[in-house]
């Protein structure tokens, strides 16, 4: 798969950010892309801007903790174009506080769209994965969760789950020619980030050795080469795009 012309691509959490700008770079690919995301506007707002550039790109409105929905989306895409090729799991959220402080609600949130959100995705595309005997699985970690951070005990545990997570169904995967890999983003500007005070983002970049923020497409091309054949012998690992912030 090193030509990406009408592979199947499903990109969770894709309205905005990270996850729209892997959707236009796998667009750029020739990808097929279905964005899922929460709310209806950003949805329509991503897939206009996506066709507009010439890309095939259909919008789904779905909560990825929400398994009768997804199941729904996934037979519906299975059924109208026979494959799904590629699974993205980049939706994430953060509710961030010290972990004395911290409500349940929200530890609950985020182990909820960030861990469980990507274990109901995978579930729901395995079947049609195993059926056609190839596939490729993404999931998007980060730093955090193989550093940790004071305030973000929540968030960390999310994104640590998702790199074993991963591991494991690679291994469950592997014989059935399914690849399953994560990709582990360091600061990357994006809505997430952007809320930050000018001098921790500063400082943040000076901790860096290449001494600038990730760009949303710095990302993308980590998930490009991971979705084609350059990476077929790849399967379990977890790609850091932090700039050599983790090494
Ligand atoms: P973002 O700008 O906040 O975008 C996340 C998107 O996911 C939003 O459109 C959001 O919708 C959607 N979403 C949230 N909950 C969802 C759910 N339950 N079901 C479906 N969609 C949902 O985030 P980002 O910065 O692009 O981050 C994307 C991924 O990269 C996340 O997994 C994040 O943890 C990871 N990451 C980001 C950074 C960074 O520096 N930005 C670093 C490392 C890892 P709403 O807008 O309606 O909430």
């Amino acid at each position: 798969m090193k030509d990406l012309q009408n592979k199947q691509v499903i990109i969770t959490g894709a309205a905005r950010g990270i996850g729209l700008a892997i959707a236009g770079k796998f667009g750029l690919a020739g990808a097929a892309v279905h964005i899922i995301d929460l709310q209806e506007d950003a949805v329509k707002n991503a897939e206009l801007q996506l066709q507009s550039q010439g890309y095939k790109v259909k919008g789904h409105i779905a909560d990825v903790t929400n398994s009768d929905q997804i199941e729904t989306i996934f037979k519906n895409i299975a059924e109208e174009y026979q494959n799904i090729d590629i699974l993205i799991n980049n939706a994430g959220i953060t509710r961030d506080g010290l972990v004395m402080k911290m409500k349940e609600s929200d530890w609950d949130a985020v182990i909820n769209v960030n861990l469980k959100g990507t274990f109901i995705c995978t579930q729901k595309v395995c079947r049609y994965m195993l059926r056609q005997k190839q596939g490729v699985i993404i999931n998007i970690a980060s730093v955090i969760g193989i550093m940790g951070n004071a305030g973000q005990s929540n968030y960390a545990a999310s994104k640590g789950g998702i790199i074993a997570f991963t591991k494991s169904v690679a291994k469950e995967f592997a014989s059935r020619n399914i690849r399953v890999n994560a990709v582990a983003p360091g600061f990357i500007e994006t809505e997430m980030t952007r809320i930050l005070p000018q001098e921790i983002i500063e400082k943040y970049a000076q901790a860096i050795p290449l001494k600038r923020m990730g760009s949303a497409q710095d990302v993308a091309d980590a998930c490009l080469f991971l979705a084609s054949d350059y990476s077929a012998y790849i399967t379990g690992q977890t790609i850091h795009v932090d700039g050599g912030l983790i090494m």
